[in-house]
């Protein structure tokens, strides 16, 4: 079995993660201690959550080591004007642009020249 280095990484750091969520749930736990421990647990449990949805979110990121491509007919590339299919690519290591409101799409020349920047 092969475990990549992303996947360890990840792991590792949500270990982290569930660590630094202890203090959080101590302190609060401390500070609510007249309350019911059901009650007390709910509250840091809600609080841990508001912090550590973000957080995870960072962790779980998707990357993709090879380019996402996303092909469309009958668009302007936005470099030449040329009216074309367009590529665009999506998403490939840390370049993300799967929410992109205005996505760029290129005729087959011009994408292959801005995938040299991308990748650089
Ligand atoms: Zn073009």
């Amino acid at each position: 079995m092969v475990i990549k280095m992303d996947f360890c990484k990840k792991y590792f750091l949500y270990l982290v993660r569930w660590q630094l969520s202890t203090p959080i749930l101590a302190i609060v736990l401390k500070l609510l201690s007249n309350m019911s421990t059901l009650t007390a647990t709910i509250i840091a449990n809600l609080i841990g959550g508001l912090i550590f949805f973000w957080i995870d979110k960072i962790i779980f990121k998707k990357t993709s080591e090879v380019p996402l491509w996303e092909i469309k007919n009958k668009v302007e590339c936005y470099d030449c004007h040329k009216k074309t299919k367009g590529y665009r690519i999506v998403m490939w290591g840390n370049y993300d642009r799967t929410t992109d409101k205005h996505p760029q799409y290129r005729c087959r020349e011009c994408s292959i020249k801005k995938m040299k920047t991308i990748s650089k």
